[in-house]
């Protein structure tokens, strides 16, 4: 199936998966670019292709240094252990993040934004610090953000207010910023810029940049020497891993700037959702449209998802049930935007007609519109 990098010489025809970014496939371009990489052992610090990935992620970010990884949760949970060294702490994040959510492991105290907002503030996180001495508590050593959340983005300004709160107590401030490439292209800020606020920010290749493994761990020359360290207790340390770097290099110098087309892509998909119905829940920023299907609508994702298979879409079913989440990359060209959408006008008027049988359902739904 296609990309707009072109076939990309897979042979299984796939339809056009709206799951997540982390299926793009490498193109035959970024293959070749694999295939012609120098190579060394990296454990040794002497795989001229890691080094230069490495090299470049840093200049980006303007730290001193950066670590080539096998994924994210490697440099999420490197950045926590290599900021905590001596118990007892607490680690203050989003309740939604993906260090809390879908990493096993750590140790933390998780906020829910207030006042309806959709991200925490300065303020809020300020009133949930935990900076005395007492022997019952675990004082705050650490903050986890995440940008994008959910698509999200998570403004400058405030992330400038909390990084100051961060070092007036001397908290180290960490950033997954697995998406923030997505930010950078949706904001014109630089990776630069929003790593200035932060001690370590943990950056992915293999979601939107479509980099087939990998992930990079950004911060300074003494805290990297650390983690390495760590890196390598884990099982981390790789040796002629140069191959993989060779794609994320290709991916950041060729698959950046496409990232917009993807929030394009995601904004128009977006707007005619709203139109055939839908409620849009969260902000549709960068690549992802969060929608959730009416109640009077009569169908769920588990419905929607056997629908859209007909018509080549694949997406997320059952998690919940009636909220659903698509994905925009390399992988989901114009023609696949048109056929979900096809599929979902589809789904609309199938249930809708299902629906008019059903007297019941009609009183229902005008309960539901008048609420
Ligand atoms: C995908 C993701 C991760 C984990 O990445 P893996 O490489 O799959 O381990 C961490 N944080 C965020 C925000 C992510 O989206």
């Amino acid at each position: 199936m296609g990309s707009r990098y072109g076939n990309n010489g897979n042979k299984i025809k796939l339809k056009f998966d709206f799951r997540s970014d982390t299926v793009t496939r490498p193109t035959p371009r970024m293959l070749s670019a694999m295939l012609e990489a120098e190579t060394g052992d990296d454990v040794f610090n002497e795989d001229p292709t890691v080094n230069k990935l490495q090299g470049k992620i840093a200049l980006l970010a303007n730290k001193e240094g950066s670590l080539f990884c096998p994924s994210a949760t490697m440099t999420n949970q490197l950045a926590v252990r290599t900021h905590l060294t001596q118990p007892p702490y607490t680690v203050l994040c989003d309740y939604r993040c993906h260090l809390v959510n879908y990493e096993a492991g750590a140790h933390v105290t998780t906020l829910q934004p207030e006042n309806g907002l959709n991200y925490l503030t300065a303020e809020t996180i300020k009133k949930n610090l935990i900076l005395d001495d007492d022997i019952h508590h675990s004082p705050t050593k650490l903050i986890c953000l995440e940008n994008t959340l959910n698509g999200e983005i998570l403004s400058i300004e405030e992330i400038k207010k909390i990084s100051e709160l961060a070092r007036f107590h001397g908290i180290k401030l960490h950033l997954d910023g697995a998406r923030i490439w997505n930010a950078c292209v949706a904001t014109g800020l630089s990776l630069s810029d929003y790593c200035q606020y932060f001690d370590s920010i943990s950056v992915c290749l293999s979601k939107g940049l479509g980099a087939p493994v990998g992930s990079v761990l950004i911060g300074s020359a003494q805290f990297l020497k650390k983690a390495k360290h760590f890196r390598k207790m884990y099982g981390g340390g790789w040796r002629q891993a140069g191959i993989l770097a060779a794609g994320g290099l290709y991916a950041l110098e060729h698959h950046l700037s496409g990232l917009k087309t993807d929030m394009e892509n995601a904004k128009y998909v977006s707007e005619k959702i709203k139109s055939f119905g839908f409620t849009i829940t969260k902000k549709t920023e960068t690549n992802m449209v969060w929608f959730e299907i009416p109640k009077s609508y009569n169908f769920s994702v588990e419905d929607l998802k056997v629908q859209l298979e007909k018509f080549q879409c694949v997406i997320f079913g059952g998690k919940y049930d009636y909220e659903c989440r698509l994905v925009f990359h390399h992988e989901i060209t114009k023609e696949g935007c048109d056929l979900i959408l096809e599929g979902l006008q589809n789904c609309v008027k199938t249930f809708a007609t299902i629906e008019k049988d059903n007297l019941f359902e009609e009183n229902d739904k005008k309960k539901y519109l008048n609420l």
